[in-house]
């Protein structure tokens, strides 16, 4: 499916409107330019998981962990990924060693190690409406998640659906 945002703060609440439908394990693959609104939306994410450091992008680090959550939908911890400086997808960090921890992984430029990805995960890729600067979001669900229940979800949160 496809929607847009038209602001930082509708990024936000898109990560917090998503999680009912959020569970131990699963995998969010986020791909887009600089800028984009990958680290934004994971913000979402921390304050739907009532997370209290501030997530910034981990671009230096590869990844950051925080696993003080509020245990919602039974999530333990969030596995933030930036794999932006990952040029080999076979190189040694094995990232499944935490998919397995009943934490919910998001990864920023997960287009780089598509090749070791999960086939069970979320695919959203967000593009900047060069004119507009909307966000366009392409939300792949390839999962057991239930579209028409997303849909209906962000539908009633007042997000426009493009397809
Ligand atoms: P990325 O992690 O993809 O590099 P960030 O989330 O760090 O991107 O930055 C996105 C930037 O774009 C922020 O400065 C934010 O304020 C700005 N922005 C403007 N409009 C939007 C929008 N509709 N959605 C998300 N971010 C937006
Ligand atoms: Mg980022």
């Amino acid at each position: 499916m496809k929607l847009i945002i038209n602001t930082e703060q509708e990024m936000i609440k898109l990560g917090k409107v998503l999680s009912k439908f959020y569970y131990p394990n699963l995998v969010i693959c986020l791909s887009g330019t600089l800028g984009a609104g990958k680290t934004t939306f994971t913000k979402g994410i921390g304050e739907a998981l009532e997370i209290k450091r501030i997530i910034n992008s981990p671009t230096f680090t590869i990844m950051k962990i925080y696993d003080e959550t509020n245990h919602l939908n039974g999530i333990n911890a969030l596995y933030h990924l930036d794999v932006y400086r990952l040029t080999d997808a076979s190189s040694d960090f094995d990232l499944e060693e935490y998919f397995n921890l009943d934490g919910l992984a998001v990864i920023e430029w997960a287009d780089i190690i598509d090749k070791i990805l999960p086939e069970s995960c979320w695919k959203m890729i967000i593009d900047i409406d060069p004119v507009t600067s909307k966000r366009i979001i392409d939300l792949k669900l390839l999962d057991n998640t239930n579209e028409y229940d997303v849909r209906k979800e962000l539908i009633d949160n007042g997000y426009e659906i493009i397809s």
